[in-house]
Formats: C-alpha cells, structure tokens, sequence
C-alpha cells in the first residue's frame, strides 16, 4: 500500500517539475525573444535617430556655407556690421565655424584706419556710343565731342584700371556732415589699406535730339528686371535696348560684379539740366515726368543720387563772369517748379561751365540748401567754407586725356591703355 502510494506521489511530482519545466522554458523563452526583438527595435529606433540627426546637421551645414558666402559678398562691398549681424542671425546655426567668422570680420574692422589722403572727383557726360556718328559729317560738334565727351570704349575700360588703383565709389555724405545749422564738417571714412574714395558725377543727363542722331543714347527706361537701361538709336536707324549705352547700366553691372568698387553700394551723382528734361523725358508733360519720376526713385534705390545742375545751363546773367543774383535766382526758381518735383531735393550743385559764383551769388545757393558746390578743377582739394564746400572735379574726357595725360596717368589710369583711337586727331 505504501510502496503504490509512494510511486503515484513519485509520478505526481515529476509531473510537476516537468510542468514547471514545460513553462518556465516557455516562459523564458517569451522573454528571450522579446528582449531579442526589443534590442533589435531600439537599435532600429537609434540607427533612425542618428541618421535623422546627421540629415539635420547637413541642413544646418548648408545653411552656414550660404550665410558665410552671403557675409563675404556684404564685406566685399564695406557693409561690415550688416554682415555680422547676419552670420549671427540663426542661433540654430550658429556654431564654432560661424563664431570665428564673426572674429574674422571683427579683426578685419579693428584693423582699419580712417582715410586721409587725397578726395578726388571726376566727371563724365553722356556717352558717345557711336563713334562714326559722333566724329562724322553728319555730326551737329566733332569738334566739342573729342573735347567734353568720352566714349563707351574708354569708360569701359577705366572702370577696372580705377578699381587696380584702389579707388572705391563713395557718397558725398560718406565723407562729409552736415549739421542741423548747415554746418558741414569732414567726416571719417574706413577704407581697407591701398582704398580711396571716388566721387563720380555725370552731367547734363537729358537727351536733346542733337544729341540721339550723333551716336548718344536717347533716354533711360527701366527694363523687365526693373533695372535702368538705356535706348539708343542704333546705326539703321532703328531704336534698339543697351546696357552699354550709358554710364548707369554699365556702373550698375560693374559694380554687381565687383562689390568692392563701390562702398555701401554707392554709385554716382545723376547731374540734371532742367531745360534739357530729365533723362529723355519732359518735365513739362504730365505723362513724361511720371515716367522720369520712376526711373529715378528706382536709381535712388541703386546708389544713384540726383542733383541740380541748373536749368537753363546758360552762359550771361545766370552762369558767367558776368552772372547776376537775379540770374541765378532765375533759374533756380525755374529747376525748383519743373525739376525738383521729380528728383527731389539735393544739397549738392553742379556748376554749368564749372564758374564759381562768388559773394552774395555763391551766398545765395547756401541759402537755398546746397552745402555742396562742385566746380571744375584738375589740382585742388575740396575746401570747407563753413556752411559749405567748394567741390572740384576733373573732367575724364579727351580733352583732359590730350592735354594732362601725363598728371591723369599718375593718378587715374595709364592713358594709353584707355585712348580711343577712333577719336579723330585732337587739335
Ligand atoms: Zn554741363
């Protein structure tokens, strides 16, 4: 009885141990391959992370290359802080690489010293375009043309060899202040070493029929891109778009492909005659000056700026030897009512025939505003009269490329690199 009790007992309990057996192997092996599954999804979910982090950091990179690229192009045009600011502008970004272009920029500033030579200015007039228009029979003045005029060619090839010298385009208020007194006191200007500052101011911008048939251009519009071209009546007669018939498109392109010829993005002083119309337009026609009006808010927001050159541009009682108060009161009152409506307001006048009008005459344009008063002149410096500043500027054309190549060789460009030999024989 014992021995069968004890043998059913012994086979209750191996049962069981092979039952405990049969689930804890089970069971066991549930975890194993759970936590095997488990292991495989969080280095799945880890794989997926770091790969969605290095995809990130990619964008970040991209981004910084742009933004450094972009920086360089601002610093290349003197726009230093704006370029700082721009590099620190996505804090997402910004990292070490970024945080050592920024003290790249900083370096470069601290080290620039204020500018103390020489202020040179220097004129041109309209382009001449077509040569064997200008110089030809047909021509209304050869003769003042090889004088007074450069040609398309020779500006074209200045602009470079003034940019090999250092010179940069600046703004007459990037070097001078002018008080709420009207005052006018120099002003720092930090240029890199081997820089200097250029004033360039373009004269007579009208375009009177003469003019158009001698190979000038005939007016400026804006184009498609909103960017101001010239039209020019080409040699069959037939008006034809050119960003090479004028000096605006051409500073314009040169200076979008070389920043660093222009400081802040300055380009040059537009000189109106009034009884000439603004840029191919008549102030007297509503529609026109419209027209004008747009061209030259666009200009002024590329660089240009647009100042008085008289209105008559006349000779006997308004600009002479001989000039009156009433003359120049004359015509002042008449560029006010015609020209200033579509230009604006200047500060700065160019003198028709470069004449220096003197005591209450001279006293008279400070009255009216203009601190700046821009004569012709081949050696002086600008000088500060108090309330104003007496401006000279060379002219940059044949006549001064025949009689003083030698002084514009030294200072400018090598003059025979420049020449039009389709000019005819200067006499
Ligand atoms: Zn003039």
């Amino acid at each position: 009885m014992s021995n069968k009790t004890s043998n059913t007992q012994r086979q209750v309990t191996w049962v069981i141990i092979l039952i405990f057996l049969i689930i804890s192997t089970t069971v066991g092996g549930f975890f194993w391959v759970k936590y095997e599954i488990d292991k495989k999804n969080n280095n799945n979910n880890n794989n997926n992370n770091n790969q969605e982090e290095i995809e990130k950091e990619k964008a970040r990179e991209v981004k910084r290359v742009k933004l450094i690229g972009e920086a360089s192009l601002l610093v290349s045009g003197y726009y230093y802080e704006e370029a700082i600011e721009l590099l620190k502008s996505d804090s997402d970004i910004y990292n070490n690489k970024m945080i050592s272009e920024v003290k790249r920029i900083e370096d470069f500033v601290a080290d620039l010293k204020p500018y103390t030579g020489r202020i040179e200015q220097v004129f041109f007039h309209s382009l001449i375009v077509y040569p064997e228009l200008a110089f030809g029979p047909t021509s209304s003045e050869p003769q003042g043309y090889n004088y007074w005029m450069t040609t398309e060619l020779e500006f074209q090839r200045m602009l470079p060899l003034l940019m090999e010298r250092g010179y940069v385009l600046v703004h007459i208020s990037d070097l001078y202040d002018v008080d709420a007194q009207g005052n006018v006191s120099a002003k720092q200007i930090y240029l890199p070493e081997g820089k200097r500052p250029l004033l360039i101011s373009i004269d007579n911008v009208g375009y009177p029929e003469s003019r158009k048939k001698d190979g000038f251009a005939s007016r400026l519009i804006l184009d498609d891109n909103n960017e101001v071209t010239a039209v020019i009546r080409n040699l069959e007669g037939k008006d034809v778009v050119s960003r090479t018939a004028e000096v605006f498109p051409i500073v314009d392109d040169f200076v979008k492909a070389h920043p660093e010829f222009s400081y802040r993005g300055a380009k040059g002083m537009v000189g109106i005659t009034g009884s000439w119309g603004v840029m191919g337009y008549d102030p007297k026609i509503a529609s026109e000056a419209a027209v004008a009006k747009k061209i030259t808010d666009r200009m002024k927001e590329t660089g240009w700026q647009f100042v008085s050159h008289s209105y008559t541009h006349a000779a006997g009682k308004y600009f002479s030897e001989n000039s009156t108060l009433e003359g120049v009161k004359e015509d002042t009152e008449l560029f006010k009512k015609w020209i200033v409506p579509i230009i604006g307001d200047s500060n700065v006048f160019i003198a028709p025939f470069g004449v220096t009008v003197k005591g209450e005459l001279y006293q008279y344009f400070i009255d009216e505003g203009y601190s700046f008063y821009l004569n012709v002149d081949r050696r002086s410096q600008p000088k500060i009269l108090g309330k104003s500043v007496l401006m000279p500027r060379i002219n940059l054309d044949g006549f001064v490329m025949n009689r003083d190549k030698a002084y514009i060789t030294e200072h400018f460009f090598d003059v025979d690199k420049v020449y039009d030999s389709r000019r005819p024989v200067f006499q």
